[in-house]
């Protein structure tokens, strides 16, 4: 009956829906976004505590129930039948949601993204990576997940929820997390803010200056260099030479394991460019902010903010 590949496990514990939208902390004047309603237990309790609620839906079975359980009520015309990831937004107050955990990552960012921005968001993660959302500098979990949203939002861990509390059960464990986008939001360009913080994390327990030596990352970033150069436009974002090249599998939360500190110091030797000025500069950059023994998994929101700030002041940048 249901569908594993739409993350399909609806709740059926009603004492904590009831908790989930007490600690939504909803006014009666919110407009409440809700994301895979199913079969519509949660939504029920969120048209009590809201003043309405817009539902996406992608499964047109579901959105049947939906409006045969809601018949007759003004909620039936604020369903949207579409993909969340593929659809424009309306204007909302809070959303809150127990989402299909395939869409996690990009669900997060679609709505750090959202403007004008909303005040807050109470959603179903799966555990690890609700963990990975509100980690630390120094916690294991600690990631360019973490960082990202970190700089864009106040993330806050509010409640573990069992599997069993899922029919079917899913094979995690879930949390459920508050995210309060940042108001203002932080004067950095995103893109270019991610594309550092996604060479940091290439190898997360290795030192900047290990990761900045490697002849791969130096050529990506001297090619940006010089394009952005030969514009003439040294500030100019949209101008992006695609950081994807590092081999992101575009997902935040993947990052590749660490591998044999030995590797780097072999390519170091064979490295031709070894004294090229633009490792040189790079060099120079980590250097001044005494960054090239620190390792990323270390390093707070500050400690990035500043790596970028001086890698721009030599006309470096990620985007
Ligand atoms: N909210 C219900 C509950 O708590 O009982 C159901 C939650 S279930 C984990 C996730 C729901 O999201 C399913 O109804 C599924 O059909 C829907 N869904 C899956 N992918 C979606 C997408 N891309 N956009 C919108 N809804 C989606």
């Amino acid at each position: 009956q249901f569908h594993k590949s739409k993350g399909q496990h609806i709740l059926k514990n009603p004492l904590l829906v009831d908790s989930i939208v007490q600690k939504a902390g909803i006014n009666s004047t919110d407009i409440i976004l809700e994301i895979g309603p199913g079969t519509g237990n949660l939504t029920k309790k969120l048209l009590e505590a809201g003043k309405s609620v817009i539902a996406v839906e992608l499964d047109p079975r579901m959105v049947l129930e939906l409006q045969r359980r809601f018949q007759g009520t003004p909620f039936s015309n604020r369903l949207k039948a579409s993909d969340v990831l593929k659809c424009d937004l309306p204007y909302f107050d809070i959303c809150v949601a127990n989402i299909p955990y395939q869409i996690s990552s990009p669900l997060t960012f679609k709505l750090l993204n959202h403007k004008p921005s909303f005040r807050c968001a109470i959603i179903m993660f799966q555990r690890e990576f609700a963990m990975r959302l509100v980690a630390q500098p120094s916690d294991s979990l600690y990631c360019r997940l973490s960082v990202n949203t970190q700089l864009l939002a106040r993330v806050s861990h509010l409640l573990k929820v069992g599997k069993n509390n899922f029919r079917p059960p899913p094979k995690v464990d879930s949390s459920v997390v508050r995210i309060e986008p940042r108001k203002p939001p932080p004067v950095v360009n995103f893109k270019e803010w991610d594309g550092l913080v996604r060479i940091c994390f290439t190898r997360k327990n290795k030192t900047l200056g290990s990761i900045f030596r490697q002849k791969r990352i130096l050529s990506i970033m001297e090619k940006n260099y010089k394009t952005l150069q030969a514009l003439g436009v040294p500030q100019a974002a949209d101008v992006a030479v695609d950081m994807a090249v590092l081999g992101d599998s575009g997902e935040m939360e993947e990052e590749s394991e660490d591998e044999d500190e030995d590797m780097d110091m072999d390519m170091e030797m064979e490295d031709g460019e070894t004294k090229s000025d633009f490792k040189e500069k790079v060099l120079g950059v980590l250097k001044e902010g005494e960054f090239e023994l620190k390792r990323s998994s270390k390093l707070a929101q500050e400690d990035f903010m500043h790596l970028l700030s001086l890698f721009n002041k030599v006309g470096i940048h990620f985007s």
